[in-house]
């Protein structure tokens, strides 16, 4: 990795997809490691589990409600790549992603 280090800090948090683990990884904010995050389709609605303390508490909960932020970074993620897009708060799973869970299964 040669990415260019700045002095200013950025809080966002990223996050990256495990092709092994077949899960998305946030570094945690305090930066003892990753959590990890899970997303599947509950009756046309994206759900994120993450394993952070406050996604342990909201665990299987529709993304647009999702206990933690971290919830929120895999939602966008989906979005861009077109497989959920947000309609009146809630993640909604598209039928491209639809499709591409059909032929994983
Ligand atoms: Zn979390």
């Amino acid at each position: 990795m040669t990415t260019t280090q700045t002095s200013v800090k950025r809080r966002a948090a990223r996050c990256r997809y495990d092709r092994a683990r077949h899960c998305f990884l946030v570094q945690s904010s305090a930066g003892t490691g990753d959590y990890e995050l899970t997303a599947r389709g509950f009756d046309g609605l994206l759900v994120v589990s993450c394993t952070c303390p406050a996604g342990i508490r909201g665990r299987q909960v529709p993304a647009g409600a999702t206990k933690c932020r971290h919830g929120a970074l895999v939602a966008r993620r989906l979005a861009r790549a077109g497989l959920v897009r947000l309609v009146a708060g809630s993640w909604v799973v598209t039928a491209k992603a639809l499709r591409l869970t059909l032929s994983a299964a």
